[in-house]
């Protein structure tokens, strides 16, 4: 197929070189020039503006940093969206608030064009790996339509319903996620404080009701597990100022739906003090270091 690429950083690199393996054709683009040379080459052309990236082509796939870039790329008097050639499919993999996702696919049917939004997890290790789980949103015939495309950069493809779900599933569970993450942080820290061994606490919880990814997989406490970011200076992993920017969407998304998420709402402050304490960089297990400080 031939495949327009908009967005060429940590994650959209080496989607695209995933894409290429599989044999398809890309036109990619990029703000930053750089990012458009370090792919170019065989089957991979460089576009030289968003519109230009669209033209030409069966499917676009954007992976842009949040819901701003997103309205920008595909509304703007020089987007996508104004010149794309109707029938053009639509791939949205950033990860956004759900009404944005809704109002772009809305915008893109008015010019004939079917969209699916199809935020990842797996990080930039799955991106490499082309292990991806892509959660999309979209009419079933549209995910029929993505499936094999993601095939090519993931390895769990799920539908999750309509249009903007994708970013649900992916918001809530990251929601989920930080809560159980903190909540680990504060039990293994208090029964170290309290004279506990980290780790014979920690494998008590894991046969125990308290077990979760985070104490089981994925130990915010250092030492406990190897091989896990807490173990190595809190370096790689997933970052704490990405898992901000999902709990802010998520606090946001419940505000317009009007429920409460109170849990959620005290853990998207504690990763905001956390990033301004100049942590938003390390993995998002070192939020654990707003216990072992005190
Ligand atoms: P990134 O910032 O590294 O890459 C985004 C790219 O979009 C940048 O290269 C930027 O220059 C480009 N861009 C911005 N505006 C543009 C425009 N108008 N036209 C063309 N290009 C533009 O971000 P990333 O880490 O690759 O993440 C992309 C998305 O995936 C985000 O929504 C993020 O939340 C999500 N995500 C990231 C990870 C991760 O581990 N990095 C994991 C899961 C989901």
């Amino acid at each position: 197929m031939k495949i327009g690429f908009i967005g060429l950083g940590h994650m959209g690199n080496p989607m695209v070189r995933n894409l290429l393996k599989q044999g398809h054709s890309l036109k990619v683009y990029d703000v930053v020039p750089d990012l458009v040379k370090k792919v170019v080459g065989d089957k991979c052309e460089a576009a030289a503006s968003v519109a230009e990236a669209g033209k030409g082509v069966e499917v676009v796939i954007t992976m842009l940093p949040s819901s701003p870039h997103v309205r920008n790329v595909y509304g703007d008097r020089n987007g996508l969206l104004a010149s794309i050639a109707p029938g053009t499919f639509l791939i949205d993999s950033s990860t956004i608030d759900p009404l944005t996702s809704r109002e772009v696919a809305m915008d893109a049917r008015a010019k004939d064009c079917h969209m699916v939004d199809a935020p990842v997890s797996g990080g930039v290790a799955g991106a490499e790996a082309a292990t991806l789980t892509f959660m999309v949103g979209g009419e079933a015939k549209d995910f029929e339509t993505a499936k094999p495309i993601l095939q090519a950069m993931g390895k769990n493809i799920v539908h999750c319903g309509g249009i903007g779900n994708g970013q649900v599933a992916k918001i809530c569970n990251n929601m989920m996620l930080a809560i159980e993450m903190i909540a680990t942080s504060e039990g293994m820290t208090l029964a170290a404080k309290l004279g506990m061994d980290p780790k014979v606490f920690a494998s008590i919880v894991n046969t125990s009701s308290g077990r979760c990814w985070s104490s089981d997989t994925y130990n915010p406490y250092p030492g406990v597990l190897e091989n896990v970011p807490s173990s190595r200076n809190y370096t790689g992993g997933f970052g704490a100022d990405l898992m901000l920017k999902d709990l802010t969407l998520v606090t946001e998304a419940a505000k317009s739906a009007k429920h409460p998420v109170m849990l959620g709402a005290i853990a998207q402050q504690i990763y905001q003090k956390h990033s301004i304490d100049g942590n938003g960089g390390k993995d998002f297990s070192s939020v654990i270091l707003q216990y072992l400080k005190l």
